[in-house]
């Protein structure tokens, strides 16, 4: 039943390159077919408005395009399958321009966060790759970000928010609000506004010696985990001078490393909030880097812990056809569908063909299933 594609000169590198590509090409191609169908592909809202980008080669390898009609750019998407798509947070007057904000007209934005974590002290893979710790650890920032922040602080509902998986190791979450009156506000926030909005959760306006009322609830308890009296914390604003204390001289350190801590706690990609132009990956998208779906997830799931990217992130019909591969480099471990892979893997399903492919690694395809 196998259809072979092992080439007569397989010995030549660039043609063993190109049955990848075509291979990979076509899946991309199929993927998309599918999630056009199904209206899984995010249609920017106010599509002629907007800036669209995608990358076949790096991440960005082309933007300034513009679509006034979805069916145009859903069929151009169609032709194209491109192993990125974006679209700009901004709205735009010329969106087509080149050039920054002021050629481009820009009017409106979305609100969005990125949470691009990095390998954990668990991850025993290298930088680039990614595995079930990491992935853990981008859900668990985005949890503190929506729980401890976005939540309590500026009061938005788990409906006002969006939250997208990245397709790697990460989550982008939009603030969406159902209040119309708030959306028309925020979406109109200028770069200052969205810059305090980022910095004020980073915590990089946090003044010891002027606590305001937010900053000082997440530190207590914080230092209430730690087992630390917190009573004299509560009770002023001015920590510095409480830090300083005499009788202080052994806890003070301590208490300084977890207010470092909690503060760096979030990977946040702040150029997402803060750069004019900047473009986000189309929700609904493959990510080039893994083939795994940027995909919405609703944060009962998320919270929950029913959740897994490694499986299902991965679209199932990547999961039903399969390859004879000969990997010809050393890569780390992964995990797709509960099934490990590594450099002896022989039958792989088309899942990891993207994710070897992505991620440049040397690898012939021998036949397929
Ligand atoms: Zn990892």
């Amino acid at each position: 039943m196998g259809k072979t594609i092992k080439n007569q000169s397989l010995a030549k590198s660039t043609n063993d390159e190109n049955i990848v590509l075509k291979e990979v090409f076509g899946l991309y191609s199929e993927y998309y077919k599918y999630a056009v169908k199904r209206k899984w592909l995010e249609i920017p809202k106010d599509l002629p408005h907007r800036e669209i980008g995608f990358g076949i080669t790096k991440k960005v390898d082309n933007r300034n395009i513009c679509f006034e009609r979805s069916v145009d750019y859903l069929k151009w998407v169609l032709n194209n399958s491109p192993l990125h798509l974006y679209k700009s947070l901004s709205y735009m007057e010329h969106p087509e321009n080149m050039g920054g904000a002021n050629q481009k007209k820009l009017f409106r934005r979305e609100i969005a966060f990125d949470i691009d974590t990095h390998k954990t002290e668990k991850c025993k893979h290298d930088e680039n790759w990614l595995c079930e710790h990491c992935l853990e650890e981008a859900k668990n920032q985005t949890l503190i970000l929506i729980d401890e922040f976005l939540t309590p602080f500026f009061g938005f509902s788990k409906n006002d928010l969006k939250i997208v998986f990245s397709g790697n190791r990460g989550y982008h979450i939009y603030i969406d609000p159902k209040n119309e009156q708030l959306k028309e506000e925020i979406e109109h926030w200028g770069k200052d506004e969205r810059r305090y909005f980022i910095e004020f959760i980073l915590g990089k306006n946090l003044n010891l010696n002027q606590m305001g009322n937010s900053w000082k609830k997440i530190l207590i308890d914080k230092f209430k985990k730690n087992k630390f009296a917190t009573k004299s914390f509560e009770n002023t604003k001015n920590w510095d001078k409480e830090l300083n204390k005499v009788n202080r001289e052994k806890s003070k350190p301590i208490l300084l490393n977890i207010i470092d801590k909690t503060k760096n706690r979030l990977e946040l990609d702040e150029k997402v909030m803060d750069d004019d132009i900047r473009l986000l990956r189309m929700v609904g998208s493959l990510h080039g880097f893994t083939g795994f779906m940027a995909k919405e997830i609703k944060y009962n799931t998320l919270s929950t812990g029913f959740f897994e990217p490694l499986s299902d992130a991965i679209f199932s019909e990547f999961s039903k056809s399969y390859y004879d591969i000969k990997i010809n480099s050393e890569i780390n471990d992964v995990i797709i569908k509960n099934e490990r892979y590594d450099k002896e893997s022989k039958e792989v399903p088309a899942s990891l063909l993207l994710f070897l492919y992505g991620h440049g690694v040397d690898f012939e395809i021998l036949e397929k299933h």
